[in-house]
């Protein structure tokens, strides 16, 4: 069982964060929609099952948890490839228009280290445009679909102005990278605190999940945020909408959200307002 007093040790350990902030939560969501079926499986759009899983995601589970986020005033980031976005600007421009941020998940789901340096500096201009072009702004912030960087991308991202990464897994906490033409902020991740490892099932592409329950998943994020709380660090959860907007899963969501905010000094955060206040406290 959780703990909600900390012992007089843990109070006197130094915080990493400002005053009144024990720990940091984002609950972010990577709107994925078919853009990572079609660019692992270009046959994908010939499987209407198969795209019908992906298309669930912006169509029904991103709105269901844009609600979910309001009743909770939470405010969190949503990184979203061009191709989605192109397919439901409106779910962009409402995102937005509700307070949150939202990010570079690349084109057509790319992950860097699979495509060439000047595929990856295309691919980034593009995505830029599209959400710029939707919410009027740049996007600061930059997922990697799969987690995975090539090489190049903290140069890239350095280059194009981004103020943070989210796609590396070295800390538990906010950290400084380098990239050729200047320092961004890591938020990392790991895949244990993803949904993606614990609900994928794909047949038609090979892959079948064992789909543990959600009791499990919620069971192992608690047992993550008891660390987080306990050493005063940042819990980045990365759903996905076409698996936590599901029925089951984002009842579960509510009640972790529930359980989670009823610790004194959790803060619920964007991504890039905990990058502005890591800049803030340590650049
Ligand atoms: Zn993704």
């Amino acid at each position: 069982m959780l703990r909600k007093r900390l012992t007089r040790e843990e109070v006197a350990m130094v915080s990493i964060w400002p005053k009144d902030i024990r720990c940091v939560v984002m609950l972010t969501f990577d709107v994925d929609g078919v853009s990572g079926l079609i660019n692992r499986f270009p046959q994908a759009p010939e499987h209407p099952s198969l795209m019908s899983l992906g298309e669930f995601g912006p169509r029904v589970g991103a709105p269901r948890i844009l609600d979910l986020l309001d009743k909770y005033d939470i405010k969190t980031t949503f990184f979203i490839p061009g191709y989605v976005a192109e397919q439901y600007p409106g779910l962009v421009q409402e995102a937005v228009r509700r307070g949150h941020e939202v990010g570079h998940h690349g084109y057509m789901h790319e992950p860097p280290g699979t495509i060439s340096p000047q595929e990856e500096a295309d691919i980034l201009d593009r995505g830029i445009r599209i959400l710029e072009g939707l919410t009027g702004e740049r996007p600061r912030g930059y997922r990697s679909p799969a987690w995975e960087l090539s090489a190049h991308t903290l140069d890239y991202l350095s280059e194009l102005g981004f103020t943070y990464d989210a796609s590396l897994v070295g800390d538990d906490a906010p950290y400084f990278v380098k990239g050729k033409h200047g320092r961004l902020v890591e938020l990392p991740g790991q895949w244990f605190l993803d949904d993606h490892p614990y609900y994928v099932c794909l047949p038609v592409m090979g892959r079948m999940g064992r789909l543990p329950g959600v009791e499990e998943v919620y069971q192992n994020w608690i047992a993550e945020f008891e660390g987080v709380y306990r050493f005063g660090r940042a819990m980045m959860l990365a759903m996905h909408p076409r698996q936590s907007g599901r029925l089951a899963k984002i009842v579960m969501l509510e009640r972790l959200i529930d359980h989670i905010r009823s610790f004194p000094g959790v803060k619920f955060m964007r991504c890039i307002d905990v990058a502005e206040l890591w800049q803030q406290q340590y650049g």
